[in-house]
């Protein structure tokens, strides 16, 4: 014997995504049929005629998504849903089942699991979509939540995070780190005025799946990728260039910052553009445009669709993401966002 012990590599320190792109070689055995696997939004199978179907999956953690204390039953069970009912609006799809499953403890009250479901319903009647079924266990501790989405799409419509080009622009549906400040107020590491801290609260309790302006970007046929920006900003433009072999760069001075955050950045005296960029759970839609078709894309997107639009920058061939101050200065960032084992 050496005396050396072997030391275990743990999950905690590889990290969420290293993890999994440890296990996506050798998962698809069944090539028939399968138009993307794991590393997107959605996995993406068909054709079916002209169609296919987008499937997604979210596992929501008692203690780690959520605390009972700060969400209410009903927020708990549209989140549960509007989360991954953004998985299919980012691949530009309609939503139109779900399957829920649940660990639950056995101490906890009926009545607060039919509010859940209550939210549950309401986000799924917004939607038009069914729950086709699940599974129910009982927990040893806490409440676990798994919702699979399945949606469909034209397949020439479906928008994959690999499609972005050199010269690019990027756009965004939303403002950015109004969730993540709610967090913050949540937890208390922030204060604000009722009213103030009742509108970021809500960005972070009840998102809302941007399901109609993805219809419009994919239907648009104009836009080369998209991902939902869950993660952050960063991580998640991160994601997009990382699958399509390019960089990006970002102009601080286009993030949209929400008048909410800028007044709780004052009263709290915080940079609300570090916010925007590295806070997660935004649920809003970042996608690419080519700059020749940018002025019809936001022409279409102007008459089609409720939402507004932002332009952050633009992708480049360089690897790596750049972001531009306002004095003009280039910095490369390292690409934070939130990582389960992490942490951040
Ligand atoms: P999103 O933030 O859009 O929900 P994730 O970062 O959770 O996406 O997942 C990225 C990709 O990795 C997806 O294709 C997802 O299905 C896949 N994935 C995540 N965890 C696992 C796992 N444990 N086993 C297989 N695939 C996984
Ligand atoms: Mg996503």
């Amino acid at each position: 014997m050496s005396g050396i012990k072997s030391r275990v590599l743990r999950i905690g320190e590889m990290g969420e995504f290293a993890f999994i792109r440890s296990i996506q070689d050798g998962s698809h055995f069944s090539p028939e049929g399968l138009i993307k696997g794991i590393g997107d939004d959605c996995a993406v199978i068909g054709p079916y005629q002209d169609r296919v179907f987008l499937i997604t999956t979210d596992l929501l953690v008692e203690d780690i998504h959520f605390i009972w204390d700060r969400i209410s039953p009903v927020d708990l069970g549209q989140k549960a849903v509007a989360v991954n009912l953004s998985d299919i609006a980012a691949m530009g799809g309609i939503p139109r089942h779900l399957f829920l499953s649940l660990a639950i403890p056995p101490a906890m009250g009926v009545e607060t699991l039919h509010s859940f479901y209550q939210g549950i319903k309401a986000m799924c009647e917004r939607y038009d979509t069914n729950v086709l079924g699940g599974d129910t266990s009982a927990s040893p501790d806490g409440l676990t939540i798994n919702v699979t989405a399945i949606g469909e799409a034209r397949g020439d419509e479906v928008l994959f995070r690999s499609g972005a080009k050199a010269g690019d622009k990027i756009y965004l549906t939303g403002t950015l780190g109004d969730s993540a400040a709610g967090l913050r107020l949540i937890k208390e590491e922030f204060s604000a005025p009722a009213p103030l801290a009742a509108v970021l609260k809500e960005a972070h309790n009840r998102p809302q799946p941007q399901v109609e302006a993805g219809r419009v970007i994919a239907q648009s046929g104009l836009a080369t990728a998209m991902i939902d920006v869950s993660d952050g900003v960063l991580s998640d433009l991160g994601h997009v260039c990382g699958a399509s072999g390019v960089g990006g760069i970002l102009f601080e001075s286009a993030l949209p910052i929400s008048n909410s955050l800028k007044a709780l950045a004052e009263i709290n005296n915080f940079n609300p553009y570090e916010l925007a960029l590295s806070g997660g759970e935004d649920y809003q839609l970042l996608f690419t445009v080519p700059r020749e078709d940018a002025g019809q894309f936001e022409t279409i997107f102007q008459e089609n669709s409720s939402s507004p639009i932002y332009c952050l920058g633009e992708i480049t061939g360089e690897e790596g993401i750049k972001i531009v101050r306002p004095g003009g200065v280039r910095e490369e960032v390292k690409v934070e966002g939130f990582d389960h084992f992490s942490g951040r």
